[in-house]
């Protein structure tokens, strides 16, 4: 066939779930060209700027990611911001099928009283902060106290926990930005306490992460063992993940350790550990009322057991001093377009099987699909279902792709108009070497631009 009746896909999203939708349709039909647009001049949304700096072998997945961009039926627009730059109905309009996979880029509240004081962060914004997210460049948090206490024990808790307390020379060697690594050089943090409402038998981080923070060099953990009352005998009906989670987090708190691990604890000048059954209540300003002096706790006992228990207020709360929280409770996505059906409650985009409701054509995979949980794994899998449905969706003829639609042309004649120039995957190429190029001079793999002017600087160059 020629080219121009070739089915025409976009994606709108240029991270894992955009480039996993790509490539699946991509290897397989012959025929489909894939779009992906992107807001930021740069690729691969929280692969970039969300997985921590010192984890490069979850980075890997970039190499797939820019095998499929760089694939003759595949193109890279970035710097194009959908809903803004260029509506979803001029998308549906100039493609036979849209996918959005534009994440969860919005985080949830804690809501309570203080939480706006400084020296409050989202985990969003401090993980942002590190991999140079350019919206949050500004961050510049204050790491002048001896205390942090981290709102959230999952994995991006641990994530917030572990660079707050690594040794600089671990840090050095990643691509964490050099300003962040500056402010990390001259922290005061001594000790991050991990709070969470319920208790051990519902943490909701992996196995690889807790192992992280026990072995962290110049570091030693810290754990109230009666919070662990009754958990042994729990411990026989538990998955196996879940099993050996625990028995690392028991063994952590309650056992003696090694003669050597002894010596590492004792040399150790930075502590952490999990505060269970503690759900914040105030976020308590100082003196001058500006900043946070400490957070309150309500103290709370479990209703229920297992995955399901429910924590319940007991009444008593506590105050635990510390000059930095960073609440991890959860990234949202968020409506991006007033035309895309939109679940507010959910903060997803409703959809059965990755084909949005009511709206033929238009479907969605990823974070914005599930919501923000799961590894880049479990993205790439409810992406891959996603372009089943929509070529299953081609093949039945409910999606009609027999006549010839103007794809990137017509988006592209759009985007002129308005002045906004994408930046291709062969200008991000050029991103990618200088950055890599300032790293080398440094050490690190990558020394990361921190602005959108600069990175279409360098792409235009
Ligand atoms: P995203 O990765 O967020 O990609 C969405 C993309 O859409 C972004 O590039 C964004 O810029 C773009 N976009 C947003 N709005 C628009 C718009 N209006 N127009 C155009 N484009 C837009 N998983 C692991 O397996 N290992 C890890 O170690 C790991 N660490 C993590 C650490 C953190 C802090 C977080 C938050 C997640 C981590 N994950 C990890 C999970 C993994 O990042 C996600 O599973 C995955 O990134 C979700 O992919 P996505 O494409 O749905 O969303």
């Amino acid at each position: 066939a020629l080219l121009s009746t070739c089915p025409k896909v976009c994606v709108v999203g240029g991270g894992p779930a955009g480039f996993y939708t790509a490539q699946h349709l991509i290897k397989a039909r012959q025929d489909v060209q894939v779009d992906v647009y992107e807001r930021l001049p740069v690729p691969f949304g929280l692969v970039r700027f969300g997985v921590a700096p010192d984890h490069p072998e979850v980075k890997n997945v970039i190499n797939t990611f820019t095998q499929t961009a760089k694939h003759s039926r595949c193109s890279f627009y970035g710097n194009v911001n959908v809903g803004k730059d260029v509506s979803v109905a001029e998308l549906l309009r100039s493609y036979h099928a849209v996918v959005l996979s534009y994440g969860a880029e919005g985080n949830r509240s804690v809501g309570v009283p203080g939480e706006h004081l400084s020296g409050v962060y989202s985990a969003k914004d401090f993980v942002g902060w590190y991999n140079g997210l350019p919206s949050c460049r500004e961050l510049d948090p204050d790491l002048s106290c001896d205390t942090a206490v981290v709102l959230g024990q999952g994995n991006v808790a641990l994530d917030v926990a572990r660079i707050l307390l690594s040794p600089l020379d671990i840090l050095k060697k990643t691509d964490i930005t050099q300003p962040a690594l500056e402010a990390l050089a001259a922290s005061r943090v001594r000790s991050v306490l991990i709070v969470g409402r319920r208790g051990p038998l519902q943490v909701a981080c992996t196995i690889k992460e807790l192992r992280e923070m026990v072995t962290l060099p110049g570091t030693r953990p810290e754990m109230t063992p009666s919070d662990f009352e009754g958990v042994k005998d729990a411990l026989k009906d538990l998955p196996r993940p879940r099993k050996r989670l625990t028995e690392l987090m028991m063994k952590t708190a309650l056992e003696r350790p090694g003669e050597k691990e002894q010596e590492r604890w004792n040399s150790a000048s930075r502590v952490w550990g999990f505060r269970f059954f503690r759900s914040p209540v105030e976020v308590l300003p100082d003196a001058e009322g500006k900043k946070v002096a400490a957070v309150r706790l309500a103290v709370n006992r479990l209703e229920g057991s297992g995955e399901g228990a429910q924590a319940v207020r007991s009444g008593d709360v506590e105050d635990v001093p510390c000059g930095l929280v960073i609440s991890s409770i959860g990234y949202k996505s968020l409506p991006i377009d007033a035309g895309v059906p939109f679940d507010s409650r959910r903060a997803i985009v409703p959809n059965s099987m990755g084909r949005v409701q009511q709206v033929l054509g238009l479907y969605c995979s990823g974070w914005l699909k599930t919501g923000p949980t799961g590894v880049i794994a479990t993205t790439m899998n409810n992406s891959f279902d996603t372009a089943r449905s929509l070529m299953e969706d081609m093949d039945s003829g409910k999606l009609d792709v027999s006549a010839e639609k103007p794809g990137s042309l017509r988006i592209r004649a759009l985007l002129e108009e308005k002045g906004v120039e994408p930046v291709v995957f062969s200008d991000w190429e050029k991103i990618d070497s200088l950055e890599v190029r300032r790293g080398e001079a440094r050490g690190k793999p990558r020394e990361k631009l921190l602005s959108v002017e600069e990175m279409l600087a360098v792409a235009r160059s």
